[in-house]
């Protein structure tokens, strides 16, 4: 029996021929560009798969930017910041969160030096 033609590997520039979509050596990068799309990596990475439902909790509990409310401003929180860093053994406790809008996430951010 022939086999089935093969094609040449769907990867921009890839010369590999394949009979799937992509050769080998791109199915798995092709797959990880696909999921890029589908979620954030940088914070599933960083925080884990279950941060984003802390922090919709969070933000649900707390929908008010905690800076700006001491401030005497009613502004929706957008995203959760933790007080004392996951890289510095903070962890998702309660206690360790703040909803912030985004000006003033980035401002903390800014102030500690890390981004
Ligand atoms: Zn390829
Ligand atoms: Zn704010
Ligand atoms: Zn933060």
């Amino acid at each position: 029996m022939p086999t089935k033609p093969k094609r040449p590997c769907s990867y921009p520039g890839c010369p590999n021929l394949t009979d799937g979509q992509y050769c080998a050596d791109h199915v798995a990068i092709a797959r990880r560009q696909y999921n890029k799309y589908e979620r954030s990596p940088d914070i599933n990475k960083k925080y884990g798969r279950a941060w984003k439902r802390i922090r919709d909790r969070h933000i649900s509990q707390h929908p008010l930017c905690e800076v700006c409310e001491k401030n005497g401003r009613l502004v929706p929180a957008e995203e959760v910041h933790h007080k004392k860093p996951i890289s510095q053994g903070g962890t998702h406790a309660r206690e360790n969160l703040m909803s912030l809008c985004r000006s003033c996430h980035t401002k903390i951010h800014h102030e500690i030096g890390d981004r």
